[in-house]
């Protein structure tokens, strides 16, 4: 392993006991992973972690640290300034707007089950405060807790409730703000940027990182999935209580609480159509798995304005393997996102970042020509919430992937290649398309 003679360059290592208590482990420094590879985390790859992100202590598992006096990459059982006394790796699930470059780096014991829906970014610990192996893409604060006081989401939930109290949709966007503390939910009882529509009851797809419904026991899900469908009068209330109140306001359609929004269309067809019969402004946004092309068209024709379509992959058979569609496929997909480039509405793909995988020589040359093939117009950077080993595993039985390139190295590269590509994580205003 090539030697790193400036030490004061590392980043030390951060783990925690099994109380959860988390300390920083002299002498060692902490490591990065992707995919297969390990690489020791030195202060140019970190910044001091953003606000709003969360340490976690990964239970079952081993941390991978890097021995700077010998000069190695081990997997420690137990603290070795304490022997007897086992230690775990730690993570940090960064705020929004941040891509991480490196997982942190560990190993399962063989008692380990899967990871909550959590990204699982490397961190350390350096001049006295945490630091996250992570790039922002995008530094707009519509997600930043700080600007999100509980008392003014409270004082705008009262206001809502005066002036739609038979409103369910209303209802349950009171419940997400409170019980699951949804940014989206939060924001528009504050009357700030984006507000959510969720709308539907079922899915398309089962996909393995899905937030609102769960197929394996093991993986608990993070939020409810609603369960009813707004009336188009309902939806379009919400939506221009938002529209009318928020400069720039956008509303979108498919949020971590529904299914796909897609097979929502005979609510959201005509809710549309009464927005935009009252009003041309605010953006109107859905995302989307992108499945059925035709029903998108439908609502393009309503007066739909952008569309967000996830993928974790651009290659048909990892696509399938996450996303594990029904009744619809790949192609379909595309179809969708051609449709849009052929409207000239505002295209983004909410591309599921995992390094290791999303930067791999096979995935970056397909998703290179893909962007060459779909010059959409926006990649929004989303950290896969999913158990990265698990996911790679996965994606490893599908085909072999080569030594990463880096994360930062890709996003520069499709910079200079694609110069007029957005990069971002938030939905943009159509004043900023
Ligand atoms: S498309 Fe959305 S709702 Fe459907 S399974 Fe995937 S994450 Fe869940």
């Amino acid at each position: 392993m090539k030697l790193i003679k400036n030490r004061s360059k590392f980043v030390t290592a951060v783990i925690a006991d099994h109380n959860g208590n988390i300390f920083e482990l002299e002498g060692y420094a902490a490591v990065g992973m992707a995919g297969r590879s390990f690489s020791p985390l030195t202060a140019d790859m970190t910044i001091q972690m953003p606000f709003g992100g969360e340490m976690m202590f990964l239970p079952d598992r081993r941390p991978v640290l890097y021995n700077i006096k010998k000069n190695i990459i081990e997997t420690l059982k137990e603290n070795p300034y304490s022997p007897g006394h086992p230690i775990f790796p730690v993570a940090a699930f960064n705020s929004p707007g941040y891509v991480i470059t490196h997982v942190a780096a560990y190993r399962e014991e063989e008692s380990a089950g899967y990871l909550p829906l959590f990204s699982y970014g490397a961190m350390g610990w350096e001049r006295g405060r945490f630091v996250s192996a992570v790039i922002q893409v995008d530094a707009e604060r519509r997600q930043d807790l700080r600007l999100m006081k509980h008392k003014n989401i409270v004082a705008g939930i009262s206001r809502m409730r005066k002036k739609m109290p038979k409103n369910r949709l209303r209802a349950h966007l009171e419940n997400c703000a409170l019980k699951y503390g949804c940014p989206a939910g939060k924001n528009f009882f504050l009357g700030r940027f984006e507000a959510p529509l969720p709308t539907s009851r079922s899915c398309n797809a089962s996909c393995l990182g899905c937030l609102s419904l769960q197929d394996k026991k093991e993986i608990s899900n993070s939020q409810e999935r609603i369960n009813f469908m707004p009336s188009p009068e309902e939806i379009a209330e919400v939506a221009l209580a938002h529209i009318q109140h928020v400069d720039q306001a956008i509303v979108s359609f498919g949020q971590g609480c529904e299914g796909e929004p897609l097979l929502a269309a005979r609510s959201i067809d005509p809710a549309i159509q009464m927005i935009r019969s009252q009003t041309d402004s605010g953006t109107i946004n859905l995302n989307t798995n992108g499945s059925i092309p035709e029903i998108l068209a439908r609502l393009f024709d309503a007066g739909l304005d952008s569309v967000r379509i996830s993928l974790n992959s651009v290659r048909k058979d990892c696509y399938n393997a996450y996303f594990r569609p029904n009744g619809y496929t790949f192609d379909d997909v595309m179809k969708s996102i051609n449709l849009a480039l052929h409207r000239k509405k505002f295209i983004s793909i909410n591309y599921l970042n995992c390094p290791g995988f999303t930067d791999s020589p096979e995935e970056v040359e397909v998703f290179m020509g893909f962007l060459r093939q779909y010059p959409v117009n926006m990649i929004q950077w989303r950290n896969l919430n999913f158990d990265p080993v698990r996911y790679y595993d996965i994606m490893e039985k599908i085909e072999r992937h080569g030594p990463p390139m880096g994360m930062n190295t890709l996003v520069s590269d499709i910079k200079k290649s694609f110069p007029s590509i957005k990069h971002g994580y938030f939905n943009p205003a159509k004043e900023n398309f």
